[in-house]
């Protein structure tokens, strides 16, 4: 981090050498008095969006609407923010305008919490207008200025909030979190994309528990589309677990409501171990079972029973895993494609169902994986289709 930091401040430094006051802010100020690590580095600046992109090479507009230009350095981003003040927020989210400004306080009191309000400068200098460092120091989360109106302004704050519990493990401030209480219903509001993110960030804190138990004594659990009892079931494990997993323990405690936004890939994945759950929880893996759904839905499936207090199967899972005769239909020896060869059907529609059985019955330990053993079953196979339907034209 330190190369980025002696970046960072080149690009600090060329905007000062422009004319314009340039500091470190946000997280990575934050984090750097705490010693923790950051993953971006933060930069406000007098400068323009226009200003910022005229004097580096390499940028991208990445919040053009908001003042937010990146510098790229190296694959590394740093976030140029212009100094601005928001306008009105009409929708609990969004400011209707932003106004630019040359003045650093400006830039401040429109942030959320006082920890992520201090500014550094190209010496590490610190300046602390919102008794930030007291706060770091008492592990507080406080809004700047007036809660509740800096919660009905935006109401994604109150996530925020959450999220610095599960990273930092700091306390939440009394009146902040009476403006939450008095708020949360806000939180129905926003869009479900950026509620995901913030979840995304909680689950994956060190101080989930935390964080979680916090929202369930505010009741924000309640405001999150059926999540609540999943949730409450999450605060009180200390296993680790990935935040898709957490999601599906709320898909197995609940009734979870069809707002939430996955990916088609992680769609899929939830429904299986969903199932996969119910199947296994009290009955064991099987040959067939492992087949079908592959070691790894297997093992995260295992580790949600383990987690929801069933059985530990992860030994017999992976002895199962690794004695399956077959991986795939294509380690057969003997093909769907053979039956053709070897006999005129007219029902091509009996191949799928014989390979089927053919693949049932080796993954079972009935059928040896040799082509002479199963051209033989298939072919009497074909046979009894045969006397059972006919084989006429389909
Ligand atoms: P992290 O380490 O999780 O990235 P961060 O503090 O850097 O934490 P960001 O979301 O990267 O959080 O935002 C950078 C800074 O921008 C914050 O520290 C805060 O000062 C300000 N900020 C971000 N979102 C808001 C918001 N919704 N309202 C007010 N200020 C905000
Ligand atoms: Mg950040």
């Amino acid at each position: 981090m330190n190369k980025h930091f002696e970046k960072a401040k080149e690009v600090i430094l060329k905007l000062q050498v422009a004319g314009h006051a340039a500091y470190f802010v946000g997280g990575y100020v934050r984090d750097k008095l705490l010693g923790i690590e950051s993953g971006d580095i933060d930069i406000t600046t007098s400068a323009t969006p226009k200003e910022v992109i005229e004097l580096f090479n390499n940028v991208k507009e990445t919040g053009k609407k908001y003042g937010s230009v990146t510098v790229l350095k190296d694959e590394f981003k740093y976030e140029v923010t212009t100094f601005r003040s928001d306008g009105e927020y009409l929708d609990n989210r969004h400011p209707e305008n932003v106004v630019y400004s040359k003045n650093i306080l400006d830039d401040l009191s429109r942030r959320d919490f006082t920890i992520n309000a201090i500014i550094m400068d190209e010496e590490e200098k610190i300046s602390d207008y919102y008794n930030s460092i007291d706060d770091l120091n008492n592990k507080l989360i406080r809004t700047i200025n007036n809660p509740l109106k800096r919660f009905e302004e935006d109401s994604l704050r109150m996530l925020r909030a959450f999220r610095f519990v599960s990273k930092l493990g700091f306390d939440i401030e009394e009146k902040t979190l009476e403006a939450i209480k008095e708020l949360k219903f806000l939180i129905k509001n926003i869009s479900i994309e950026r509620v995901m993110v913030e979840l995304d960030k909680i689950f994956r804190g060190e101080y989930r528990s935390k964080a979680l138990k916090y929202m369930i004594d505010t009741s924000v659990d309640k405001e999150l589309f059926g999540l609540s009892k999943g949730l409450r079931f999450v605060s009180k494990t200390a296993q680790q677990l990935y935040p898709i997993e957490v999601f599906i323990i709320c898909y197995i405690m609940d009734d979870v409501e069809d707002v939430w936004r996955f990916s088609n890939k992680n769609k899929r994945l939830i429904d299986q171990v969903v199932d996969l759950h119910e199947v296994t929880k009290n009955d064991s893996f099987n040959r067939f079972i492992v087949y079908v759904n592959g070691l790894d839905i297997c093992l995260m499936t295992n580790k949600i029973n383990i987690t929801l207090g069933f059985n530990d199967q992860e030994k017999l899972i992976k002895e199962l895993y690794k004695a399956l005769p077959i991986k795939d239909v294509c380690d057969l020896t003997f093909k769907g494609q053979d039956i053709l060869w070897l006999t005129p059907l007219r029902k091509k529609s009996w191949i799928g169902i014989i390979v089927d059985d053919l693949k049932y019955n080796v993954i079972m330990g009935n059928l040896p994986n040799e082509y002479e053993a199963l051209k033989e079953y298939a072919l009497k196979k074909v046979e009894e289709l045969r006397l059972e339907m006919g084989d006429t034209d389909e």
